[in-house]
């Protein structure tokens, strides 16, 4: 495997108290730099803007409005950016920032200029740090969450695998917080009504798409012929044991 894009979750990279998770950004920053120092291409999708900018500018409940929201996302970008840049950069691995919206993919030149960007930007040995354009992405022009935006990046480039992490272990056959019988499924080969059916909604207050956005990534990975796993980013060097095929978390192929 060559190619490899890594989304992270909101609930992953930030404490419950709304603070940044700085063992959790180390730990992956740590991972994806051995990928790329193994001479493979990663890039990182990542969540959390909103979360960081709401705690540092004293929120301590969700804002109702756009544009408040906005203006965390635009404090809480430039904080995301700085704690990657200052984490790979220990292990001399630049990083560089995409901000993406809908618009991106739908309009043909557009997609064209950011797959040559991104390509660039691999040839130098450049990890890009992708997330939504949420500053100026208007509901219209919005993909709305990571999880999608994710699949379309590794669309994008022609990854030959998409890793999925969030706070939790895969895909279950219920709701593991509300069921604590449900059982992981380990391999998907279909997205199923039923599979859908299996999904609430966001797990955590930061976290924002649920299980639905997971299952709508992994579907438009599968049409592209894209290997998705969906595993815990708390567990021990998730990333190098999936990309190394141990069967972790749920996969789709
Ligand atoms: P992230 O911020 O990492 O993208 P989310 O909080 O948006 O994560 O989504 C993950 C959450 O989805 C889990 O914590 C879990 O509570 C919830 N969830 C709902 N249904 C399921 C299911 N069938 N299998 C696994 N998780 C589920």
């Amino acid at each position: 495997i060559r190619r490899i894009v890594v989304k992270v979750g909101s609930s992953s990279i930030i404490h419950p108290t709304g603070r940044p998770n700085l063992l959790q950004m180390e730990l992956l920053a740590r991972q994806l730099a051995d990928i790329h120092n193994q001479g493979r291409e990663v890039l990182l999708v990542t969540s959390g803007a909103i979360g960081m900018g709401l705690h540092r500018l004293g929120y301590t409940r969700r804002p109702r409005t756009l544009p408040e929201k906005q203006a965390a996302a635009a404090v809480g970008q430039g904080m995301l950016m700085h704690l990657y840049d200052k984490f790979f950069g220990e292990y001399g691995v630049p990083v560089g920032q995409i901000l993406l919206t809908r618009e991106d993919f739908s309009d043909r030149r557009r997609f064209l200029n950011a797959r040559n960007t991104m390509y660039a930007l691999l040839r130098q040995g450049v990890v890009p740090v992708i997330n939504e354009n949420d500053t100026v992405a208007v509901e219209e022009i919005k993909l709305g969450d990571n999880d999608n935006l994710a699949a379309l990046v590794a669309t994008l480039v022609d990854a030959e695998l998409l890793i999925l992490l969030s706070d939790i272990e895969g895909l279950y056959d219920a709701d593991p917080r509300r069921d604590s019988g449900a059982r992981l499924i380990a391999e998907v080969h279909e997205i199923t009504p039923e599979l859908e059916a299996l999904s609430g909604g966001a797990g955590t207050p930061v976290g924002t798409g649920g299980i639905v956005t997971k299952l709508q990534a992994a579907r438009i990975a599968m049409h592209a012929g894209i290997i998705t796993v969906l595993a815990s980013s708390s567990e021990k060097d998730v990333v190098r044991r999936v990309v190394a095929g141990e069967p972790l978390g749920t996969i789709f192929w």
